[in-house]
């Protein structure tokens, strides 16, 4: 039994951080239209302070850190943050997750950064779509983003699609398309219930019937994971092809069982479920100069007191103490 093994012998071995509120889009299932309401600055963790958290969860048994947010790439020097994490002692990998739009300066800084895996969401491949989803523009940043991600060597790239019915479900075909163009991975994410983002199950569509659609016109072959700190989604062959399809089954199998992640939210709160409605104030710890026994011993209890699984869908729209950019996806 590990130190961050909870009440139902999981191991916590993935940390998220995220390290910024703030979103240079407002994808419409994910932020509201006039942005949330953003904490002052002062209550957000300094690098200094998100080195030194990561620094003592990597110490607990953390292996894997994703840097997310809100959009990370908006936040200044985030290419100097990544080299710390990647740097700390038993931290085998540093992944990033990012809208893309302003990757394509970014992408060669954050490889020499040592991130080796990144997550570029796009959810439409057609402009005006990207735009309607998005509410701003920039599709054209993206794609020239990912060729730059392409360029700078990622062991390992992803493209995110979050499917919601009637908005871009046409468009499966077309990103299986685009990462056998690309030989890269797609993976498509179950639409997610958050307060104010209307959620509702007519727009709803399941792994097993975006498989089937795919089915249709290719074979997927599945895939066995040989990660040391394995990611949530179900990973498949495309044909004979490199590229890959993956799926996030959040609502229709979700994966708590094995869940493996806690996350770190921008304001320096440790949530053990991305659904989760409170979370340890590790910043207040920080600031009030607690020993790190103390801080160490709070990461503890957390993760002890973890829930077996999250809630219904009708429960998760009304817990109003969650903003996905704040926890980070
Ligand atoms: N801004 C970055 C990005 O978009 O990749 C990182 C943060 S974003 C919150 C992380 C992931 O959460 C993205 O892939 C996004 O599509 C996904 N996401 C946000 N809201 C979602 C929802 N309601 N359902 C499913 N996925 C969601
Ligand atoms: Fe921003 Fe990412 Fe949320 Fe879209 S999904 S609004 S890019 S944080």
């Amino acid at each position: 039994m590990g130190n961050l093994t909870d009440r139902f012998g999981r191991d916590h071995t993935y940390l998220r951080i995220s390290v910024t509120e703030r979103c240079n889009l407002r994808c419409t299932y994910c932020m509201p239209a006039q942005g949330i309401r953003l904490k002052p600055k002062t209550e957000l963790l300094t690098y200094d302070e998100i080195e030194r958290l990561a620094g003592i969860l990597a110490s607990l048994g953390v292996r894997k850190i994703r840097v997310t947010g809100g959009e990370p790439l908006v936040r200044s020097g985030i290419e100097q943050l990544c080299e710390r994490l990647s740097v700390i002692k038993g931290i085998d990998m540093l992944a990033i997750s990012t809208n893309g739009t302003l990757l394509e300066k970014k992408a060669k800084l954050l490889r020499n950064a040592g991130v080796e895996n990144i997550n570029i969401s796009l959810d439409s491949l057609r402009e005006d779509r990207f735009e309607t989803i998005t509410l701003r523009s920039g599709h054209a940043d993206v794609l020239r983003g990912i060729e730059s991600a392409i360029n700078a060597g990622f062991p390992s790239i992803k493209i995110n699609a979050v499917i919601i019915r009637g908005v871009n479900d046409d468009e499966i075909p077309d990103f299986i398309e685009f990462a056998r163009a690309l030989s890269i991975s797609v993976r498509f994410i179950e639409y997610m219930p958050f307060p104010g983002n209307n959620w509702n199950e007519s727009q709803f569509i399941s792994f097993n019937e975006m498989k089937q659609r795919i089915e249709e016109k290719y074979s997927l072959t599945p895939l066995t994971r040989d990660e040391p700190v394995p990611g949530p989604a179900k990973e498949y062959q495309i044909g004979s092809s490199d590229a890959t399809a993956g799926f996030i089954t959040t609502m229709s199998e979700h994966f708590c069982g094995s869940c493996n992640r806690i996350r770190l939210t921008a304001d320096g709160r440790l949530r053990t479920c991305l659904f989760a409605k409170d979370g340890v104030d590790l910043k207040r710890l920080l600031r009030a100069g607690a020993p790190r026994e103390v801080i160490e011993d709070a990461i503890r209890s957390a993760v002890l007191l973890k829930w077996e699984k999250h809630p219904d869908p009708e429960e998760l729209m009304t817990n109003q103490d969650r903003e996905m950019t704040a926890i980070g996806g």
